[in-house]
């Protein structure tokens, strides 16, 4: 535990000086490359329905190759994005894409459980990795990850969409600059209602679980809306389907102690529709709803509104993203970012076992 501990205690120090490693692949090939190719790995909801359609917008990068089990789908993505038979590629074959210079960065879009095993291929492929949250589903996957990228000299970027939207970087400006004094308290909520019944996020050994899934929406709310880490969790986890959850939490409810006192109360949820965030400062209050949907995030604050405009969140996320690793600057949101969260998560689910507080260090 004590060697865990210091080990993750070097990789997050490590994150503040050593966050960037410069890149084989940006120095001799990339570096020219105007647009960065992207492969898609896994098909599912948000590649079909959110990405590959945000990389039709994207300046900076495009839609160069898949990654997927079925055959079908490659026909039909294959038809629909142009996509040249050499850069498409299944499970097996996947490891073959180190020798293809179309492919830049591979964005892991598979369930939890998966994101570790593909983001280290990839990395040992060669290729920059954009990978889907929650980043794994424990703090020891996350610390592999971050260790295969650096060792193979490429970075790790989380999908932590909101961070590129400027309606979140307004509420996380608000609290670091102390616009109405230190953050007292704070209430945020992510949920929506899933009637599947037999989907990964019902599936404990896929990763399943709504506090990975929508409750690091209302986690990173609190992180944001602070900008400090949590010392100290309690949880409790319900489901009031138990036929359908029974690996998993349909419901999760958290609250977590700040260093400075401020105190959040949290809940995310599979059966209840809600997308909120309020915060309460010593001199005053800030309110977005919804703060973490895919656009429209918006809100109000004791001195005025939150109203940014924003055409897609996804394109502008996998821009900036691109354009950091074109550039060697700092990711918005890179694996030491996925790790923070995953370490409160894993202190989440421990507080559900033991109905106490669980500290964190
Ligand atoms: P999904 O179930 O719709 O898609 C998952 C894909 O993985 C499918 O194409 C499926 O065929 C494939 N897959 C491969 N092996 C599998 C296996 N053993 N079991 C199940 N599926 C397998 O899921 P999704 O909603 O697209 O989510 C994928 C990832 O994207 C998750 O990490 C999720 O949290 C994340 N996500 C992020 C956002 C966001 O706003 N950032 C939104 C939705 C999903």
């Amino acid at each position: 535990m004590h060697n865990r501990r210091e080990a993750l205690k070097s990789l997050v120090i490590g994150s503040a000086t050593a966050l960037f490693s410069p890149n084989v692949l940006l120095a001799s090939t990339s570096k020219k490359k105007e647009k960065l190719g992207i492969a898609l790995v896994g098909l599912g909801y948000y590649s079909t329905d959110l990405l590959a359609p945000a990389l039709q917008m994207t300046e900076k990068c495009y839609l160069a190759g898949i990654v997927t089990g079925s055959p079908e789908k490659a026909e039909k993505w294959k038809q629909k994005y142009n996509i040249p038979d050499k850069n498409i590629y299944n499970y097996q074959n996947f490891d073959s894409i180190a020798n293809n210079p179309d492919i830049d960065i591979v964005y892991v879009v598979l369930p939890p459980s998966m994101h570790k095993e593909y983001s280290i291929r990839a990395a040992r492929a060669g290729k920059h990795v954009f990978c889907e949250k929650p980043m794994a589903p424990s703090v020891n996957d996350c610390m592999a990850m971050i260790k295969v990228c650096r060792d193979n000299k490429v970075n790790l970027a989380i999908g932590y969409r909101c961070q590129h939207d400027p309606n979140t970087q307004e509420y996380m400006r608000i609290g670091r600059e102390k616009l109405y004094g230190k953050v007292k308290m704070i209430s945020c909520g992510a949920g929506y209602f899933d009637a599947r019944t037999t989907h990964w996020k019902q599936n404990k050994a896929l990763g399943g679980g709504v506090m990975g899934d929508m409750g690091v929406y209302a986690l990173q709310g609190a992180r944001l809306a602070t900008g400090e880490e949590p010392i100290a969790v309690t949880a409790q986890a319900s489901t009031t389907r138990p036929e359908i959850y029974k690996e998993v939490e349909e419901t999760m409810m958290f609250q977590l102690q700040f260093p400075s006192g401020a105190l959040a109360a949290c809940h995310s949820s599979y059966g209840i529709n809600m997308n909120y965030l309020q915060v309460n400062y010593e001199k005053g209050w800030l309110k977005m709803e919804p703060f973490s949907a895919y656009l429209g995030n918006k809100g109000s604050h004791s001195g005025g509104i939150i109203d940014f405009p924003i055409k897609n969140q996804q394109a502008k996320q996998m821009d900036e993203d691109c354009v950091a690793l074109m550039n060697s600057t700092q990711l918005i949101a890179p694996g030491e970012e996925g790790l923070r969260d995953i370490k409160v998560v894993e202190a989440i689910y421990q507080a559900t076992k033991n109905g106490g507080t669980v500290t964190i260090n």
